[in-house]
């Protein structure tokens, strides 16, 4: 379903949560502190974070505002736990950016649906809202990618599966994606399809985007899948750029 961290530095509430939230179908990693969730989170961005207040070192409102100023994390849904439950806390919980709050104790249900809710409500927003990744832009409504390059815009054509995939990449860059993922997110029913069919369509999808010089954008990750890579120019490797470079 979706990857979350759990920073807690209480190792029983934390393998409890894991446990919870593994058997609710998520995919969970686990920080003890600050300097561990940062490393976390610079290496795979999460779907959802929660964060526990306090902890050793950096506490979690501290963590969060640095989160809230970076471009990367600006917007990575927070839930904050905290055992205090008083009103005032609550307040400078949320207004160091944290989406959602949980008061310990809570139920594992309680847990679960604020987990859904938060879930649910970044989902439709990135359905409709169209991405932008160095001059390559994706319109869901108008089911059009183009590529924008100092004035010029160019059309790029891709297939149907094609483009449900380069949305997915574009919609959560910057992580890696197994073929497994791939074929749920993007394929939905998979049962019947070969890991194979992701890279056939990673081809394609290259294929198209190559006109433009942004190819090299889908990424593969030895071993594990595929990323979007949406550093600028001067951090990508230079693959065979063309005329146009995949930067505005
Ligand atoms: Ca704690």
């Amino acid at each position: 379903m979706a990857r979350i961290l759990v920073v807690e530095d209480e190792a029983a509430i934390a393998e409890l949560l894991a446990m919870n939230l593994r058997h609710a179908g998520h995919e969970v990693s686990l920080a003890a502190d600050a300097a561990q969730a940062q490393r976390e989170v610079d290496g795979v961005l999460p779907d959802l974070v929660l964060l526990d207040w306090m902890l050793p070192g950096l506490s979690g409102p501290a963590l969060l505002r640095r989160w809230r100023s970076v471009e990367r994390t600006r917007s990575l849904p927070v839930i904050m736990l905290t055992a205090r439950a008083g009103e005032a806390d609550k307040v400078s919980g949320l207004d160091a950016g944290a989406d959602d709050y949980l008061a310990k104790p809570f139920s594992n249900s309680e847990l679960l649906a604020r987990v859904r809710a938060l879930l649910r409500r970044q989902a439709p927003q990135a359905l409709q809202a169209s991405v932008t990744i160095g001059g390559l832009v994706l319109d869901p409504a108008a089911h059009r990618v183009s590529h924008r390059d100092a004035g010029d815009v160019r059309e790029l054509h891709l297939g149907p599966t094609e483009f449900r995939l380069l949305h997915y990449l574009m919609a959560h860059p910057e992580r890696v994606h197994s073929r497994r993922q791939l074929l749920d997110r993007v394929w939905g029913d998979h049962v019947f399809i070969e890991e194979r069919t992701v890279d056939v369509h990673v081809k394609r999808l290259r294929e198209a985007l190559a006109p433009a010089g942004c190819a090299h954008r889908v990424e593969t990750v030895r071993g594990v899948g595929y990323r979007m890579n949406a550093a600028s120019a001067t951090e990508a490797p230079s693959a065979g750029g063309g005329a146009h470079g995949c930067e505005p």
